[in-house]
């Protein structure tokens, strides 16, 4: 995204020293992601944006999409990547292969709308999952829970009414992207937090709001936006969650999960600035992920 960039490379460097220090790196399967095929974005996004994003990429130097979010050379194929590891994961865990998967990926994408790329997202790789997990593996419920600090606005643009989808959130507001409370579709479930809100808030919002939701719906499968922005130590936000809380989150639903979706989980990482919270507060999530809390 260029230099200064919140969005950096480190990010997922960060991540991986801290599964490395934690010990429960050792433990996991690693994949590479494929790219993302036309057919799959296309479930998603117009075609017509898909190619438009083909075309943008440049072979040098820098676009920008918007004030936020550009391309160099290598954009396209990270993209693509992102959203290819949301398909190979939703196939690895539908096949039973595995439990469950995070996917460390960049660029995010919780903010790309169908046709609009913005704040550091190109394509909506959460989305790209639940689509495939719909029409390629015939489910009717899964569920996407965002507890990015920022309101998933794209996520909420694709599947606003969409029966087979029940998305959860979590947001600082009023913030960027402003969204997510006016009137949300019934299959929203919106919970939007005052800046300096915490642990004590975002618990009593998991277990009044997502968690009752979450029973009623009984989704087949669980995907997470996981991004680690709403962390005390990211200034990206005024949120102030600790790194015990994604552990506690992810065991939340992972009890649904377990309920209803034989403990189906895919996970892909959106935010998180503060590199050393992102990393400590990811291997809190994946070490629940993985079930390696017991
Ligand atoms: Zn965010």
């Amino acid at each position: 995204m260029g230099a200064q960039h919140p969005e950096q490379p480190a990010r997922l460097t960060a991540i991986d020293d801290q599964l490395i220090a934690s010990g429960i790196g050792q433990h996991l399967h690693r994949y590479e992601a494929p790219l993302a095929t036309d057919e799959q974005l296309a479930r998603v996004h117009p075609l017509k944006y898909v190619r438009a994003i083909h075309e943008i990429a440049p072979s040098e130097g820098t676009v920008h999409l918007d004030p936020d979010t550009a391309m160099n050379p290598w954009t396209l194929r990270a993209a693509l990547r992102a959203a290819g590891a949301a398909v190979l994961a939703t196939d690895l865990v539908m096949k039973g292969e595995v439990k469950t998967a995070f996917c460390p990926v960049r660029p995010p994408g919780h903010h790309a709308c169908r046709s609009r790329s913005m704040g550091f997202c190109i394509f909506n790789n959460v989305a790209v999952g639940a689509r495939h997990a719909i029409e390629a593996h015939g489910l009717d419920r899964v569920a996407i829970i965002d507890f990015d600090v920022h309101h998933g606005n794209g996520t909420e643009d694709i599947f606003e009414n969409d029966e087979h989808v029940l998305m959860a959130s979590i947001f600082q507001h009023p913030f960027y992207p402003y969204s997510g409370t006016e009137d949300p579709a019934p299959n929203m479930v919106n919970v939007p937090l005052a800046a300096g809100s915490g642990s004590r808030e975002f618990r009593a919002a998991v277990t009044k709001a997502w968690l009752p939701a979450l029973d009623e719906f009984k989704p087949q499968l669980v995907l997470f936006s996981a991004g680690f922005d709403a962390h005390a130590e990211d200034d990206m936000a005024m949120l102030r969650f600790t790194d015990a809380d994604y552990g506690w989150v992810t065991e939340q639903v992972a009890g649904i999960a377990r309920r209803y979706a034989d403990g189906r989980m895919v996970s892909m990482l959106e935010g998180g600035y503060a590199l050393g919270a992102l990393g400590r507060s990811a291997v809190q999530h994946i070490r629940v992920l993985a079930g390696l809390n017991a």
